[in-house]
């Protein structure tokens, strides 16, 4: 249970965040989008909010945030630019693997620099061939004395460029069955060796600002006090956990930027007159309104039910998958209502609402797809009500 100072502390933390989003990140967010800038001084100050060691305990020199507080931190920061908190998730996923899944002596290696944003992380799992079926990957890590060998092509790593450390998941006995007993997680430093390229950048329709990679591994050498856990096997596992924190982040994007949406309509609403009155007053407009308030809502309850539910060390793959489906789907429907509530305006680059709309697919499809989650939900329905037949 936290004390009443830590709760107000971690309130002050969301209002900073707050401030820092609508004073720093809105009023650049255009331009660098625009040009597909990587927000290097915003990284800075996300450095020294501590934004990078957020979810780290103290005794790792991080934030140690509770996952309902990050949750509240990435939506500020998705209400400004959707990007930007790309840039923390795949981190925060990598940090959590090592506090979870790694050995007391990898904590303390890895987790203060990766906390400072010294080392800035990614996960590396999707493969050209494999990414809802993560099990499919073919990328391998081969032992040799102390060290791995690694060879294989990552797709869409994200931060693959900006980042230097990565969560890298292969196979250590491709012909395990089940599958996912062949698989092992590493942490992977860029730039020990050759063998380690980022052989493109991927161009996107939204999410842009922060890179997006392809990267390919040719004998690349990995020492074998990198394999997380120091356990060959358990890889999948580990990264599975850490994609719960994933989703919630990526949930808490989604009511971060239907939020936004619903706010520049509101605001347009108001302004714009149509038939002798504010366009509000029309009936069908105020039925878009109350249907995106009502979603953004329910939205931001799941993704903190979620969230209270990971702090409390229990298993939320079907929470994490409810609030990641139905933000993600709400922060799609938001985007597009608000486009229509701007009229021809909202068509333009001069309203934000048409990067809403471009941004709010990757939502649906990074994370695992809506369609996973479905699934997911699905089959623990099922476990946690079993009957006997
Ligand atoms: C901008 C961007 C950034 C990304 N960043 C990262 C990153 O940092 N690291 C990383 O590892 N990956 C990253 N990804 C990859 C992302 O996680 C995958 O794109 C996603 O999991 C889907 O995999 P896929 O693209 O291979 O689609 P596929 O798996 O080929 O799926 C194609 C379609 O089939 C559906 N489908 C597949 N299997 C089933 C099933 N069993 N039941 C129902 N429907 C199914 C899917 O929902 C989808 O509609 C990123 C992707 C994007 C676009």
């Amino acid at each position: 249970m936290s004390s009443p100072e830590r709760v107000e502390l971690e309130r002050q933390i969301v209002e900073e965040v707050r401030r820092f989003a609508e004073r720093e990140v809105r009023p650049v967010a255009h331009d660098l989008e625009a040009s597909d800038t990587y927000p290097t001084a915003l990284v800075e100050r996300m450095k020294e909010m501590g934004l990078f060691g957020a979810i780290v305990p103290e005794e790792y020199g991080g934030v140690g945030l509770s996952i309902q507080t990050y949750a509240a931190i990435i939506e500020e920061i998705a209400r400004a630019w959707m990007s930007v908190s790309g840039i923390i998730n795949s981190h925060l996923i990598m940090c959590y693997d090592i506090l979870h899944g790694g050995t007391e002596e990898q904590r303390r290696t890895w987790l203060p620099r990766m906390a400072a944003g010294d080392r800035r992380g990614g996960i590396a799992l999707s493969e050209p061939g494999a990414g809802s079926d993560l099990q499919a990957i073919r990328t391998t890590a081969t032992r040799d004395g102390d060290w791995y060998v690694l060879n294989g092509t990552k797709l869409w790593v994200t931060n693959g460029l900006s980042g230097n450390t990565f969560a890298v998941l292969t196979k250590t006995d491709p012909a395990a069955e089940p599958r996912h007993r062949g698989i092992s997680l590493f942490i992977v430093e860029k730039d020990q060796g050759p063998g380690f390229t980022v052989s493109r950048q991927i161009h996107k329709l939204g999410y842009r600002g922060i890179d997006t990679c392809e990267v390919v591994f040719d004998g690349y050498r990995v020492p074998a006090a990198n394999l997380i856990g120091g356990r060959e096997g358990v890889g999948f596992r580990q990264i599975m956990s850490g994609l719960e924190v994933g989703r919630i982040n990526v949930a808490a994007r989604g009511v971060g930027l239907a939020q936004a949406a619903l706010d520049d309509a509101v605001r347009y609403a108001q302004q714009r007159e149509t038939f002798g009155r504010p366009i509000w007053q029309h009936q069908a407009i105020q039925m878009k309104l109350a249907e995106m308030a009502t979603r953004v809502e329910a939205s931001r309850l799941l993704t903190r039910s979620a969230a209270e539910r990971k702090d409390r060390g229990e298993r939320c793959d079907m929470e994490a998958g409810m609030a990641k489906l139905f933000a993600t789907e709400t922060a799609e429907f938001c985007a597009l209502e608000s486009m229509r509530i701007h009229g021809g305006f909202g068509y333009t680059k001069e309203f934000d609402v048409e990067r809403y709309y471009r941004d709010a697919p990757l939502l649906i499809i990074g994370e695992g797809t809506n369609e996973i989650q479905r699934t997911i939900i699905a089959k623990q329905l099922v476990d946690r009500n079993r009957t006997r037949r």
